[in-house]
């Protein structure tokens, strides 16, 4: 896509959302002078889900950038993006938590990390369980990781045209949320975040509670 119409798809979707909702521009698949584009354009927070892909990119491109990484993370891959990565909100296991603390601690800094919950019907995706999520925060001492910042909850809905549906997953995320705040996060002033909603279905996740949004195709157009 050309400058303009990317500048113009950007300001569009800022329109859309308050004050309050940040926006992640996912930009997984689309050419490093697209992404420059775009931050020209004002953005400066991006999402990527591979790896290799990431690191290949962020040298490209602004140092100023937050990288937040978006998709399932491997932990032998871990130490190549915790030098610089702003956020992981892909932590689905106790493991992967552990494991980014340690090298986050190596390296003396610390990550902020959204835990991934699975609210979807597809049984593709990956992510804690409610009941799961709570086991972990209960048994683990989570508290203890001083390089890691549990500063929310990530989801992503059911791809489909029910908007019941997908609203009323959004809910159970905002929910769970509100739960785990005032059981085991009244002490931590950061956990304040929920992540959901994407290109098709963002509006829906605001109504129900989203902080920040994670947007790729109506920024940079489909993928290819
Ligand atoms: C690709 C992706 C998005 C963005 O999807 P669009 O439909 O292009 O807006 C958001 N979140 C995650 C986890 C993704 O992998």
């Amino acid at each position: 896509m050309i400058n303009s119409d990317l500048k113009y798809n950007l300001d569009r979707i800022k329109k859309l959302l308050p004050d309050h909702v940040k926006l992640i521009a996912v930009s997984k698949f689309h050419a490093v002078n697209e992404i420059q584009n775009v931050y020209d354009a004002g953005q400066t927070i991006f999402g990527e889900n591979r790896v290799q892909e990431l690191n290949v990119k962020k040298d490209s491109l602004p140092g100023d950038i937050q990288w937040h990484f978006i998709g399932h993370l491997q932990k032998n891959k871990i130490k190549t993006i915790v030098p610089f990565i702003h956020t992981i909100q892909s932590v689905d296991s106790w493991h992967l938590l552990v494991e980014i603390n340690k090298y986050a601690k190596l390296e003396n800094r610390k990550i902020n990390c959204f835990l991934e919950m699975h609210i979807a019907q597809e049984d593709s995706k990956y992510g804690f369980s409610f009941d799961s999520c709570r086991q972990m925060l209960r048994d683990e001492n989570w508290q203890l990781l001083n390089n890691v910042n549990v500063v929310g909850l990530m989801g992503m809905a059911t791809y489909s045209d029910d908007s019941d549906l997908v609203r009323n997953e959004f809910r159970s995320l905002k929910q769970f949320f509100d739960e785990l705040k005032s059981s085991f996060f009244q002490n931590e002033p950061q956990f304040t975040e929920i992540s959901m909603g994407m290109s098709h279905d963002f509006r829906l996740a605001i109504d129900e509670g989203a902080t920040i949004v994670r947007i790729g195709t109506a920024i940079f157009g489909e993928r290819k």
